[in-house]
């Protein structure tokens, strides 16, 4: 496969182009484009909008929140940075694992702040998980489209219409150029976030297949209506867009302010992990596993793409790392428990997506355990 010389992501990245020279236009967004930015005048920018918002509403701002790396950092920024009084909200998608928990419980004592925690019905998670698996091969429909739709449900029914997020896409794709303002509309979220589905195209497919359920169960996966949106003035932006994002940096100061821990994860050795990405779900080494049977690489060179544009790390060391991608995870007998599937059959379903030139070609080795698997909530 074609690989990137600069972050090393191959031509089976989603959205990924190469320049003459054997560059990609991620890391020309990333490198040259994040460069040029003016942050102080960005910063000024996000004053401006804050104080359109700040003492006018029950909360001056909405946070979405996950626990995980990112959300933590925005928080701490929001409070103690920029001094505003945020409602915390999280769509717990189900699979919160026990150290995030911990995290969360933590941070919201050190901070103080009002949460709102969410977590939808689990007999209709899995009947999403089952239907966008066999879709798309990618089992998160109901999270990815959960975390986004329900905050902004909640700024609508709250009267709460700043939402602050945090990193731009641009950090890691080129759905959008950074120098771009991103802002969390029902564009982004029909461009990127629900996989081309919509709740109503939802209904449709798992009234095909035969599940019962009632239409309402599916409205925290909806996108607010286009008018209530805009008749409540939602201004929902990425604070990554006003700050410059530094994983390395904000994980650091996370762990220094606020004594954020990161965790195991699945089929990562921690080396390979240096800025905790994606520790809170206890799905995410099936979901690695998956991106890896259908276009050759997974969360390392995720990782290491980060790490090589940074310039933390040389390409042999990423290169060597990499290559202990793709061990079956362990979570992955959990998830064929919950879409009643057997392996013999998840694999034939992925094997049909797989992107060309990446050859399809399930692992027989299995990555480690990782210490608090016992705890999972299994069927
Ligand atoms: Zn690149």
């Amino acid at each position: 496969m074609i690989k990137c010389k600069t972050c090393n992501l191959p031509e089976t990245y989603e959205t990924i182009e190469f320049n003459k020279k054997g560059g990609c236009n991620i890391c020309h967004s990333n490198i040259n484009l994040k460069k040029k930015i003016n942050w102080n005048k960005r910063f000024k920018e996000l004053i401006k909008i804050i104080n359109l918002y700040k003492d006018k509403y029950e909360y001056d701002c909405i946070v979405p929140f996950s626990g995980g790396k990112d959300s933590t950092f925005q928080l701490y920024t929001i409070i103690k940075k920029l001094n505003l009084k945020p409602l915390v909200v999280r769509f717990n998608h189900g699979f919160l694992r026990p150290k995030t928990i911990e995290n969360t419980n933590r941070t919201l004592k050190k901070l103080g702040a009002d949460i709102i925690d969410f977590t939808p019905n689990w007999n209709i998670v899995k009947l999403l998980m089952s239907e966008s698996f066999k879709r798309k091969t990618d089992f998160c429909w109901h999270c990815h489209t959960g975390i986004y739709s329900y905050p902004i449900r909640m700024a609508i029914k709250l009267n709460v219409p700043l939402i602050i997020w945090g990193e731009p896409l641009a950090e890691m794709s080129a759905y959008y150029k950074y120098d771009e303002i991103e802002e969390e509309d029902e564009e982004k979220f029909n461009k990127v976030r629900n996989l081309g589905i919509s709740s109503s195209d939802m209904k449709g497919m798992l009234t095909a297949s035969g599940y019962k359920f009632d239409a309402r169960d599916l409205l925290p996966y909806e996108f607010p209506d286009y008018s209530e949106y805009k008749k409540n003035k939602i201004k929902s932006i990425n604070l990554g867009n006003y700050i410059k994002w530094d994983y390395n940096k904000n994980v650091n100061l996370i762990k220094k302010e606020l004594g954020w821990q990161s965790d195991e994860l699945e089929g990562v050795p921690d080396i390979a992990n240096p800025f905790s990405s994606k520790i809170e779900c206890y799905m995410q080494g099936t979901r690695d596993y998956i991106k890896y049977l259908k276009r050759g690489y997974s969360r390392i060179s995720q990782n290491m793409a980060s790490e090589l544009r940074n310039k933390n790390i040389s390409m042999e060391k990423a290169r060597k790392l990499i290559q202990s991608e793709g061990k079956v995870p362990p979570s992955l007998k959990i998830f064929l428990k919950f879409t009643n599937l057997k392996e013999k059959e998840f694999n034939n379903i992925v094997k049909e997506s797989t992107v060309y030139p990446h050859k399809f070609k399930p692992s027989k080795v299995k990555a480690k355990k990782t210490s608090d698997f016992d705890q999972w909530y299994k069927e």
